[in-house]
């Protein structure tokens, strides 16, 4: 079958390789599609992550944010039929084919002809979305800043409007993606390449030594940080722009993934009574909602879709979804 393996860091080749065997009760799934999630780009430029990948003999297959249609049904499984739509949790999407252990055919969920694979692949994303946005717990009237419009971000900016009237903010250093998030809901978007993020929604007043016993400032309620610190970047992380910008006893969800330290002022984060929230991932329950809010068509994750490839360009897939001001997910149509 068809795949594209990774074998080291900028290094995914179009391969041939074997199909997966069955085990009594498995099911083999003919991948449609399958989306390049931001854990995958950590382990194609830096080769971090690689437990997420499927090990085989030549490398390692990634992607984990698929959809497919059952091809192959070994032995006795109820509720489930060849040709049935379905999206589901695994790794190794980036494949022809996947086969899905028995333990986990629980975890496959149907979807009709109304949603694309291409849509219901972008489950997985939405539901580290909605873990975010519920660690978050936008309540009506409240303002909540998401800084970062990729994927995640803009999955929470859905989840937020899907089920609250908060106003939300969104930042990023691409105007694409601030066009998408105006699209989607976006209340406000500010370019942090071109304006002062602190300044902008704090005001003047700096969170110092010297003031920080008198002054509180900040009225964020919470402030989702999607971004994260990249390998090469210099200046203020994120981290401690949202502890600046967060009012007293707010929140700050952490989505994103770090590739250096940052270094953060403690003293803010104890005076203002900020709680900091490791977001990681999502429960089962969210995985099964995310799939109901996109079927249900309460979320439209079509916009979102930025390009598609097939497997024979899986370098080209990798290369664009690094591009982040032009690229927001790339899907694999295998
Ligand atoms: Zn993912």
């Amino acid at each position: 079958m068809k795949a594209a393996v990774f074998h080291g860091p900028r290094d995914v080749r179009f391969e041939d390789i074997a199909k997966p065997d069955l085990e009594d009760g498995d099911i083999l799934l003919r991948v449609k599609a399958c989306g390049i999630c931001g854990s995958d780009l950590h382990t194609y430029r830096h080769g971090m992550f690689l437990q997420l990948g499927n090990p085989i003999e030549s490398g390692r297959i990634l992607g984990h944010e698929f959809s497919g249609e059952v091809a192959e049904i070994s032995g006795d499984v109820q509720g489930i039929k060849v040709g049935d739509r379905v999206v589901t949790i695994g790794m190794g999407g980036n494949a022809e084919y996947i086969r899905i252990p028995k333990e986990m055919t629980a975890m496959l969920l149907p979807f009709d002809e109304s949603i694309s694979f291409i849509e219901a692949a972008t489950t997985e994303p939405l539901a580290t979305s909605l873990h975010g946005a519920n660690l978050g717990d936008a309540k009506d009237g409240e303002t909540h800043v998401i800084i970062g419009a990729g994927i995640i971000g803009l999955g929470i900016l859905q989840c937020i409007k899907a089920r609250s009237s908060a106003k939300v903010t969104v930042v990023d250093l691409s105007d694409k993606r601030l066009t998408k998030a105006t699209e989607l809901g976006a209340d406000v978007v500010i370019n942090a390449g071109r304006t002062n993020l602190v300044e902008e929604l704090l005001g003047t007043v700096e969170v110092s030594e010297e003031n920080i016993l008198n002054e509180v400032p900040g009225t964020v309620d919470t402030i989702y940080d999607c971004a994260g610190m990249g390998k090469n970047f210099k200046g203020p992380s994120v981290l401690q722009q949202a502890i600046q910008i967060v009012r007293e006893n707010g929140k700050v969800v952490v989505v994103a993934v770090f590739e250096q330290d940052v270094s953060i002022d403690y003293n803010v984060i104890v005076r203002k009574g900020i709680q900091v929230l490791g977001s990681w991932a999502w429960t089962m329950e969210e995985f099964v909602e995310s799939s109901q809010l996109i079927v249900s068509g309460r979320i439209d994750r079509k916009p979102l879709v930025s390009h598609t490839f097939p497997l024979e360009k899986a370098s080209d897939a990798y290369e664009t979804q690094l591009l982040a001001e032009e690229a927001i997910k790339v899907v694999f149509t295998p």
